[in-house]
Formats: structure tokens, sequence, C-alpha cells
């Protein structure tokens, strides 16, 4: 439990250099191979699921291109870290940019230099599916135009959702999801400075061994939601308190959709929280892609491919409608079986 004003654990964890990346470290060292070449990128991507770290490395990437004190490339000094705000770092969510106007304005100082000691003019735009076609259109000149001293981040969920003349001008970058070792080790390593810190206590081996199980079970691999996991363990002391979607749940929500079985998959689906729906996504739709796979061409074929490239393709301008366009894709896949 967390009291008031007080950051929670993915916040206060929340790496500040590349070497802060746990199971991340190839992703690091691809990015920083791009800075050591002589053509610097000025327009990247990053793709990766909720709380995979795309904001985080966005914002250690801003500070690096602007900080003159560093030994290696996406470790920036403290005092630049702490001083993010003399640079030129504009950081938006592309829901709070509306049409193309807003992109005019966003963009309408792309050509001007920094101002010292500012090295760098850096857009981060966050969600950007969530921007219009018309709107991403716009955003094709600025960016190939831009003089170097400008750099272009483009986050997003769903790189299917934007044009491919934009992500054609950007170095893109896949965030992966941690693998099981990489979730150990950033556990036991947050464990530990929590309880140095006296903010927790030692957690019994048995017990942290079947939370991290849970994590397992549940397909929980992103660095944000592992630690909102390990806050509510924390927390209660209750290694089972871990949400997020088993495989056999999973396998029983595809079995309600072939089996066109609506008020079963509504029955399970209505407690559950936006991350969790992600996970249903996720895991339904490899589901289905076995199924397809072992099914032969015919029109029973052809409902699973519908229903894949639609839960596959599902984006929202916002986290907030995110939820909504899932299980209404659900819907719409329950629906096609039960013709
Ligand atoms: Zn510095």
């Amino acid at each position: 439990v967390i009291s008031r004003g007080q950051k929670g654990l993915a916040e206060r964890y929340r790496p500040a250099l590349f070497s802060e990346l746990v199971g991340q470290e190839k992703l690091a060292q691809g990015i920083r191979d791009r800075w050591k070449s002589s053509k610097r990128p000025t327009a990247l991507m990053l793709s990766g699921g909720t709380g995979t770290g795309k904001t985080t490395i966005s914002r250690i990437l801003s500070v690096a291109v602007n900080c003159s004190h560093q030994k290696e490339f996406g470790e920036p000094c403290l005092d630049c870290r702490n001083n993010r705000s003399q640079f030129d770092i504009m950081e938006v969510n592309a829901s709070d940019i509306t049409g193309i106007d807003g992109v005019r304005i966003l963009a309408s100082a792309h050509r001007y230099a920094p101002m010292p000691p500012a090295k760098m003019r850096v857009y981060i735009i966050d969600e950007c599916q969530g921007l219009s076609k018309a709107a991403q259109n716009m955003l094709l000149k600025p960016v190939e135009d831009g003089p170097p001293t400008t750099l272009w981040i483009f986050c997003t969920t769903s790189p299917q959702g934007i044009i491919k003349t934009l992500r054609g001008r950007c170095v893109q970058f896949a965030i992966p999801s941690l693998r099981f070792k990489d979730s150990e080790r950033l556990v036991r390593r947050v464990i530990e400075s929590e309880r140095k810190s006296g903010r927790a206590k030692a957690v019994e081996d048995k017990k942290l061994a079947k939370f991290l199980e849970q994590l397992n079970e549940h397909q929980v691999f992103e660095p944000r939601l592992i630690l909102n996991s390990l806050e509510k363990f924390l927390g209660t002391g209750d290694p089972d308190c871990v949400t997020g979607v088993s495989q056999d749940e999973t396998a029983l929500l595809g079995k309600y959709i072939t089996e066109g079985d609506w008020a079963g998959l509504r029955a399970r689906c209505k407690e559950m929280e936006l991350d969790q729906l992600q996970g249903v996504r996720m895991g339904v739709v490899s589901y289905l892609r076995t199924l397809l796979l072992n099914e032969r061409d015919g029109p029973i074929a052809a409902k699973l491919c519908e229903s894949i490239k639609q839960l596959a393709g599902v984006y929202a301008p916002e986290d907030g409608m995110m939820g909504g366009l899932i299980v209404a894709a659900l819907f719409d896949s329950c629906r096609r079986f039960s013709k």
C-alpha cells in the first residue's frame, strides 16, 4: 500500500542510465552503436507493450544527447539529469495534440538550433499511433528535413498504426519484454535495495520463489508491471497477489471465443483491469494462432484468421480507450464463431 505523495516502486526504480536497464542490455548497446556511428539518427521509433520502458528509454536518451560529461553514451551525468528542464526537451502524448494544427504548432520550432546549454532539441511523442493519418503525414517533412540538432523520438505500442513513410524515416527499435531470469534479477535487486533502506523486510526464499513463479504463470514480463506486482507483494506479503493472465485462463477465453460463448467470455473479463486485458489480447492471439496452424483451409480457418487480425490490430489513441477496444474485438470474434 502506498501512502499519499509517496512514489511507487516503478517510479522510484525508473532507470536513469542505460546501464540501469535490466534485461535490455542488447537494446541499449544497439542504441549506443547508432550514436557511435558517423551518421547519428535524427528520428527514432521505440515500440513495445505497456510497461516495457519506452518512456524511460526516451527520457534517458533525451538527456544523453545533451550531456557533454558522459564516459559512455547513455550515462548522462547527475547534474544534467537533475536539470533536465534546462534542455529543449518536449514530451507530449499524441492525444494532447489535436489534429494537423497541433502538429504544426509542435513542429514550428524544429528548425531552430536549441538554446545552450542544450545541444539537441528533442521531441518525444508518446502513443504516436494515436495521431491521425493527416497529422502523421504532416510530420514527414519536419522529420526528414530537420537539422542534425533536432531529434524525434516516437513511442508506440502499435507500430502498425503508424504510416509506412514515417516509420521508414525512423531508426526502429523494438523493446523486448524481460526474460524470466531478468525479471528475477530485477525483483531481487529491488527487494535488496528496499531492505537496505529499511522500507521492506527481508523476504523468505520460499515466498519469493512463489512470487516469481506467479509472475511467470501470469505472464508478467514488463518492468513496470513487475514492479507494480512486487509493490503489492511487499505490502501484503502475499505471493499470490500477482494479477495478470495465466495460460490456462487465456486458453479458456480462447475456447469461449471459438464456441461463440459471449456469456462465458463476458463473465471472465468483467473484473479485469487494463493490464490484464492487454495480457488477454496477447494470450488469445497466440492461442488462436495455434488453432489456425492446425486447421485446414475452410470457414473455421477464415474465422480464426479474421479474429487474429482484428485482435492483433487493436490500437487506441490513448491507454484509456484500449480496454474498450479490446473488449469490442473479443465480442466481434465471439460473434463470428456463434454464427
Ligand atoms: Zn552532463
